[in-house]
């Protein structure tokens, strides 16, 4: 096994100066990451082998994002826990009986499912995996924002710490933000969207919303090159573009597909088409395959002419997920999420309000129309 190194991480940050008046500019920011040590073929045997025990005398249940190493995501399926984007990991933890959930992902990940379940141990195998978003969009200066904008909703993406959420009418995820932005639209009301700004302008063109923009990025998506993207898309015709809408707007801008990380998976599937070009975390490609086997994925350049490769597709912070820390926090019970209790009563209502509009959908309930019926039911979707 080599040892553990750490690295460097350059990321865009508002310039919080400007932040007050027009969502402000952007400046370069950094930050530091673990990388994982290397394993044996025959290490990586004997730890899964462990984490499958462990898992079971523990009573834990493990929940993984799609960008997280393919061993997690293989050991999560296999074991009964769950490999999905973030609106069905908090879903999941949530409804899950076990009373310990590893969280294999970054930090909003784990305290999402503590504010969620705050009776249930949540463990992470490292708590300094964090995000580009949450580092650029800091509770006191997002406060200031809101406090300038009081006439507007606060919608504020999944990627944030739990004191924004605390803050916030409305969290979403990028699997429903745009129908929840649709909804709240329809009912006249302007938008303080945070944290991040090509997301929020996707969503802003799409539903001719009234948007106000934090002007954070992703350093995965934002990476994406529309360039030579184009580039790439002449020399192979007949594949798909499927992109994730944190991308730059001259990347979604060629997509056949624009989507959550579960989206793109079932469009991989479900289209008549064998090559795919994918813009978003190459972490993703373990499932894609998985899921449409015999189809040949691509992954979009995030280098060329125009190269400032800072991730090359892959989320330093979800790479922190290892099965050697993994098995550590599983056989030591360290690395538990804590939330200030206060802090997560605050948060749990926006996140509440995501997940009964995600149930009314489900049930086919029209936001804009039919919900007005429904309070009953979903208590959580009311007035902002
Ligand atoms: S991929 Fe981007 S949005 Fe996801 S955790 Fe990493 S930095 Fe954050």
């Amino acid at each position: 096994m080599t040892p553990q190194s750490i690295k460097t991480v350059e990321f865009e940050k508002p310039n919080l100066a400007g932040a007050q008046n027009a969502a402000g500019a952007s400046c370069v920011a950094h930050a530091w990451a673990k990388v994982p040590p290397v394993l044996s073929p025959d290490e990586r045997q004997s730890l899964k082998a462990r984490i499958r025990r462990l898992l079971k005398e523990r009573n834990a249940v493990l929940v993984a994002h799609y960008y997280v190493d393919a061993d997690l995501q293989d050991l999560a399926e296999e074991t009964g826990g769950c490999v999905s984007d973030s609106l069905e990991m908090a879903r999941f933890g949530r409804d899950h009986e076990a009373r310990t959930l590893v969280v294999a992902g970054v930090r909003f990940m784990g305290e999402t499912a503590k504010i969620l379940s705050p009776e249930k141990t949540v463990l992470m195998p490292d708590l300094d995996a964090t995000c580009s978003l949450d580092l650029g969009c800091p509770a006191d200066e997002f406060a200031a924002f809101c406090d300038a904008h009081p006439d507007r909703t606060v919608v504020v993406y999944a990627n944030t710490s739990a004191a924004v959420k605390a803050r916030a009418d409305w969290m979403v995820t990028s699997s429903i933000g745009l129908k929840i932005v649709e909804h709240l639209h329809a009912q006249g009301k302007k938008i303080l969207w945070a944290p991040d700004k090509h997301l929020g302008s996707y969503i802003q063109k799409q539903t001719g919303a009234d948007m106000l923009l934090w002007q954070g990025s992703c350093l995965v998506h934002d990476e994406f090159k529309g360039i030579e993207l184009d580039l790439l898309r002449r020399e192979f015709p007949n594949a798909k573009i499927l992109v994730h809408p944190e991308s730059p707007e001259n990347v979604v801008a060629q997509a056949d597909v624009v989507g959550s990380t579960s989206q793109l998976i079932e469009a991989a599937q479900k289209l008549d088409a064998t090559e795919f070009i994918v813009a978003t975390d190459n972490g993703i490609l373990h499932k894609m395959r998985m899921a449409a086997p015999g189809k040949h994925f691509i992954e979009a350049p995030t280098a060329g002419n125009s190269a400032t490769c800072k991730s090359c597709a892959h989320c330093p912070w979800m790479a922190m997920n290892a099965l050697t820390n993994l098995a550590e926090v599983l056989e030591t019970g360290r690395n538990e999420i804590h939330v200030d209790p206060v802090i997560g009563r605050q948060a749990v209502t926006c996140i509440n309000r995501m997940l009964d509009f995600a149930a009314a959908q489900k049930r086919n309930v029209r936001p804009s129309a039919d919900l007005a019926n429904e309070q009953a039911l979903f208590q959580g979707i009311g007035p902002a």
